[in-house]
């Protein structure tokens, strides 16, 4: 069985026809992660209806500025009362892409979704980008056990860390023609790796409107990297997801 532990099945096209092929290609478990309140709704509704979907509800950094901390506070009420429908909170954490007079509260905010992911024992999934340190400090400051780092691009002093925290980094498609996504699945054991898609961003050809279907590649190019069987890789990624996700 191949899982996808981050993509946005809400916002895919044809979801139909995508659960069809899923469910041709072994893609046994889709994790559609929420960035705001009305798509965590929606992905409640999605996981209702497939039984391959799994619901990750969380609000997008860029997104939680957007929020005041009352509406925040509610939705962390919301997901806390569905939280048996719940298998990870996400996607959250801090984004400094675009300069901002806002990184305090961003950072406020990520500590809130910490300490909810830390109060319910579900893992976490870290959106870092040009905050991959930051991150890093407030996870370990919080004593996070368990994490998965999505799509991460920090230094590799970085990933050795998140090693050594016994942390998940998941691998998205780009690992077929990025330099840095292979060099980290090359050198960072199998049992702290797992795979995404980020789907629909992040087509591991560069083509548009990415599906969970294509999870496959990242599982190929690992396999290739490491000189390891597609089905061993398989086999361990699907034991690292059910380390960390039961
Ligand atoms: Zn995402």
């Amino acid at each position: 069985m191949y899982i996808d532990v981050h993509c946005h099945l809400d916002i895919c096209k044809d979801i139909d026809k995508i659960i069809e092929e899923v469910r041709k290609k072994k893609i046994g478990i889709i994790i559609s992660n929420g960035v705001k309140p009305s798509v965590n709704r929606k992905i409640l509704e999605l996981a209702k209806k497939y039984k391959e979907v799994k619901c990750s509800m969380g609000i997008y950094p860029i997104d939680a500025l957007a929020l005041s901390d009352g509406e925040i506070d509610e939705e962390i009420k919301f997901i806390r009362k569905n939280k048996d429908k719940v298998t990870a909170i996400g996607e959250v954490g801090i984004d400094y892409k675009e300069d901002s007079e806002n990184w305090d509260r961003q950072k406020k905010i990520f500590r809130k979704f910490i300490n909810l992911s830390i109060e319910l024992n579900k893992p976490i999934i870290v959106h870092s980008r040009k905050a991959e340190k930051e991150c890093i400090e407030i996870l370990e400051e919080l004593n996070a056990k368990k994490v998965v780092m999505h799509c991460f691009s920090g230094k590799f002093s970085l990933i050795e860390r998140i090693s050594r925290n016994g942390w998940f980094l998941s691998i998205p498609g780009n690992v077929n023609h990025s330099e840095q996504f292979q060099n980290i699945a090359k050198k960072i054991d199998i049992k702290n790796l797992l795979c995404e898609t980020d789907a629909p961003y992040l087509h591991p050809l560069k083509e548009r409107d990415n599906t969970p279907v294509n999870v496959i590649y990242s599982y190929k190019k690992i396999a290739e990297l490491k000189n390891m069987k597609i089905k061993d890789v398989e086999k361990a990624i699907e034991k690292n997801y059910y380390r960390l996700f039961s």
